[in-house]
């Protein structure tokens, strides 16, 4: 495959953010190529097993149907959507990532966030209300909470075939199996791109290259280096695609490394799910009704609050967690009052589950646990979970535990009316959140002298400084968006978006 040619934006990767970064390079008169290490079948990335959630800023009903027109009065009236305003948005990367996401890049996503999304519906990106995942029923009404709200119309898979469709309506060419290797730099700029596609190299010349190519979650060598010992062992949500090349071509000609490289966004998964995602299953291998429940380890006890704030703003960080439990599992434990609750991940064939109507039964199912230990757990907690506070998944309801060494704060349900279900999970690494430094007006990488690299510009995963420790869910493609705008921008004029 022949990949050279007149190009003056080379965009390295072909997932959300490459997409946001190629269209906007393009509508600023850029003649883009998109190279694309997958082949067509599995392109798409991590951003093609998402459920296609974006976290973005709205005031109010308007908002939503600016970028959602086909809302009809009937939805609008039978829906509770509150608001989502930049000061929560703030308030939400603050808390979760301890005040450490950098202040300038932390703005551009909030600040930018609901103008990213009008200019993606306005190039024809359709959106959908999260009815399914984020909204509750009540009153005949659906209540909308944690702040996420909007998803693209066919979650992931629909994201990136909308992404397709608006590159080929707008000339940008996309080339599949072709891998970005390294960087054709002067010691001044940047010049091209050198790829390897069917067993041979090429070098691409073009004025700029956005790096658009994901984190290094699918690299068991990098994982361990960066992220510690252990991290070999936890399983990739996602693409196998995403091995850090794009932060390596990058340091190698000098590039600054930024943001928390030991940390990631890693989930509860199953235990057995295989090493990669699985397109076919996408994101149903995650278990996230564990706040309604409890979670205990091989020794047959809880380690976490389960209920310390929505499943938003903890499952995140609670895949690490449970990786560093005795033999790297936990199962999540229900019983009948909530199972009826469970999210429809929980009822897809592939799970590993186990269900019983004696909890004495139960306990000896759960494999790997002490079940003596286990009965005396559950016996404590129910005897711990304060009784009077109604449950109401709605709100933080307050309803929690009294006493016990690690305390649930909030949805304590007794575990106590059979049947039982018990699900395993391990820990499932969706992506990485160490990267590059890029300049947050041009997207322009920065290099270790605090310098801009010129012709070198990045968005998604890739870029660090901007989560920590932690997430707050729906702000990956909203980042991948916002900073691919600016990159492809950047690229194409020179200037700040
Ligand atoms: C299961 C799952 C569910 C998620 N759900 C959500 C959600 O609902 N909302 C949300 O905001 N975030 C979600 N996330 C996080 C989200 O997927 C990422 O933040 C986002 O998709 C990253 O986009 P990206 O474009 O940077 O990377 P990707 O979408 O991963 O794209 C990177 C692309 O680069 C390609 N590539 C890699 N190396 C090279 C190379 N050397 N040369 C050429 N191409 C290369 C890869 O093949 C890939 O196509 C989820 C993640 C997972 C794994």
């Amino acid at each position: 495959m022949n990949v050279a040619g007149k190009w003056d934006v080379v965009v390295v990767g072909a997932g959300n953010a490459a997409f946001c970064a190629a269209q906007a390079a393009a509508e600023n008169g850029a003649k883009v190529l998109m190279v694309e290490r997958a082949p067509k079948e599995l392109m798409g990335g991590n951003s093609r097993f998402t459920a296609g959630a974006f976290r973005c800023v709205y005031d109010g009903v308007d908002d939503l149907k600016a970028i959602m027109p086909d809302l009809t009065k009937d939805e609008v009236d039978r829906s509770d959507f509150g608001t989502y305003t930049s000061d929560q948005f703030y308030d939400d990367m603050f808390r979760v990532t301890q005040y450490r996401t950098d202040g300038e890049l932390c703005d551009r996503l909030v600040g930018r966030s609901r103008d990213t999304m009008r200019w993606l519906h306005k190039k024809g990106m359709k959106f959908d209300p999260i009815w399914g995942r984020q909204a509750y029923l009540i009153d005949g009404k659906f209540k909308f909470w944690g702040g996420l709200t909007v998803e693209s119309k066919g979650g992931g898979p629909g994201l990136i075939e909308q992404h397709l469709k608006l590159a080929e309506q707008n000339g940008i060419e996309v080339r599949y199996g072709v891998r970005g290797i390294s960087l054709i730099y002067d010691g001044k700029m940047v010049k091209g791109l050198k790829v390897k596609a069917n067993g041979s190299y090429e070098d691409i010349e073009c004025k700029s290259v956005i790096i658009a190519c994901g984190g290094f979650e699918s690299s068991p060598e990098m994982r361990t280096r960066y992220m510690g010992p252990g991290w070999e062992l936890a399983k990739v949500r996602g693409t196998s695609y995403n091995t850090g090349d794009g932060i390596n071509m990058a340091l190698a000609i000098g590039a600054s490394s930024y943001g928390n490289w030991s940390g990631g966004h890693a989930v509860q998964w199953d235990y057995n799910a295989p090493e990669f995602g699985d397109l076919s299953v996408g994101d149903n291998f995650q278990k996230h009704s564990y706040p309604w429940g409890i979670l205990v380890n091989a020794t047959g006890r809880r380690f976490v609050d389960e209920g310390a704030d929505f499943r938003n703003y903890t499952y995140a960080k609670y895949g690490a967690v449970v990786l560093r439990q005795p033999n790297n599992f936990a199962w999540q434990i229900f019983d009948n009052k909530i199972i009826p609750m469970l999210r429809a991940e929980y009822r897809i064939k592939r799970v590993s589950k186990v269900t019983a109507n004696t909890i004495e039964e139960f306990a000896h199912k759960l494999e790997g646990v002490d079940p003596q230990a286990f009965l005396d757990e559950i016996k404590k907690y129910n005897a711990a979970v304060k009784q009077g506070v109604p449950f109401n998944p709605n709100i933080k309801d307050g309803r929690c535990t009294v006493g016990l060494d690690i305390n649930k704060s909030n949805w304590a349900n007794t575990i106590e009316e059979p049947p039982f279900e018990g699900y395993q999970v391990g820990c499932g690494l969706s992506f990485t959140f160490g990267g590059v430094r890029i300049d947050p007006d041009s997207g322009q990488v920065i290099d270790s002298d605090m310098n801009p690299i010129p012709g070198l510009y990045a968005a998604g995963e890739l870029v660090g400084g901007i989560f920590y420790f932690n997430y707050p869910g729906g702000s990956g493609l909203m980042s991948g968006a916002v900073f691919g705008k600016i990159a492809g921008t950047g690229a194409a004029t020179g200037r700040n978006a």
